[in-house]
């Protein structure tokens, strides 16, 4: 019988973790031909989270429990439960209930039908500020564009994926981790299902602003290194601005009435010009940076799907290989 584990973050959630695994094993109980495994990851949360969760894992054999050392943050709380997922299938959902878990069973079919990850793309979201909706919005379309991976739009870390994809996953070691990234990087074959959103059942958002933006910025970081690009077109662009009044005035002194070069234009050429070179030199650094930040991340070089015809295993260092 093939089992499902399904991956639950928990920070300051004491309202929640009954809702939660309720519903949760209402839902995967209804699976008859499939076993299950909630594993709930308590992610440093000081009030009774932990307590509740311990509790219910002494009843439910099909409980289990993690609890990180202090708050490592939503995407390593999530990353932690992967790798402790036994399951052919892992599932991701927050523990707030927004997603709604019945999704699953949708989720689980498809993964039947041959695909290794299936995201869950937001199609309405009921109960979120003005402000959340629009900043989010604007946040997917934005990476999607900068970003070299192709990140799907609206999507958030609710889906579920094959454990062949887990295996690359946790084995990234990569320290700021944007899985909503990281999943469409890994490849295979990947598909949307589409659903609505509901509000928070309980307790309060645990993405404050400023934690919103630390996520944006390792998502656009992470992903692109078109901000570093972006130094040296700046200081192409001075420069040409530069050269093109010099130009300028310096036709215009051809001319008849022989117009002189004006104190402000020079002021304008030499100030365009040297911080059009200091920006091209930055941006010069900033392709050896960029470089560097690629290797530090230490991604694997590929990610190998199936193999036909081949026994031994290829021994090279940064490949990792799944059969
Ligand atoms: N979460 C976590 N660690 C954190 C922040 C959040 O484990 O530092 C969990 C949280 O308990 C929830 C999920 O991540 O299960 C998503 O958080 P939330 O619902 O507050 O985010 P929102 O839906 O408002 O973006
Ligand atoms: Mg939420």
């Amino acid at each position: 019988m093939k089992k499902i584990s399904v991956v639950v973050p928990m920070y300051y959630e004491e309202s929640m973790v009954r809702p939660c695994h309720e519903k949760l094993t209402a839902v995967m109980q209804s699976l008859t031909s499939y076993t299950y495994e909630l594993i709930f990851v308590n992610d440093g949360s000081q009030d009774a989270t932990l307590s509740q969760l311990e509790a219910i894992s002494l009843k439910d054999s099909c409980t289990k429990v993690i609890s990180l050392s202090r708050n490592f943050g939503h995407q390593a709380a999530v990353t932690c439960g992967i790798s402790y997922a036994a399951g052919d299938a892992v599932v991701i959902i927050d523990a707030d209930l927004q997603d709604p878990p019945e999704v699953i069973l949708d989720m689980i079919k498809l993964w039947e039908s041959g695909y290794d990850v299936v995201y869950g793309k937001r199609q309405k979201r009921k109960g979120e500020t003005f402000f959340k909706l629009i900043t989010a919005k604007l946040f997917y379309r934005i990476l999607n564009n900068l970003s070299d991976t192709n990140i799907p739009l609206d999507t958030g870390d609710f889906r579920l994926i094959d454990k062949k994809v887990a295996a690359v996953l946790v084995n990234l070691k990569e320290h700021n981790r944007f899985l909503r990234g990281l999943v469409p990087w890994c490849g295979f074959n990947q598909i949307p299902l589409v659903y609505e959103r509901n509000p928070r059942l309980a307790g309060e958002t645990k993405y404050p602003f400023k934690k919103m933006v630390k996520f944006a910025v390792d998502g656009i970081i992470s992903f692109s290194s078109k901000p570093l690009r972006l130094i040296m077109k700046l200081g192409i662009f001075a420069i040409i601005i530069a050269l093109f009044i010099f130009c300028y005035y310096s036709m215009a002194l051809l001319t008849p009435n022989r117009v002189v070069f004006p104190a402000l234009a020079w002021l304008i050429i030499i100030i365009s010009f040297f911080g059009g070179v200091q920006l091209v030199s930055i941006g010069i650094l900033g392709e050896y940076i960029g470089r560097m930040y690629d290797e530090s991340k230490n991604r694997p070089l590929y990610i190998i799907d199936k193999t036909y015809n081949i026994t031994t295993k290829k021994n090279i260092k940064k490949s990792s290989s799944i059969k």
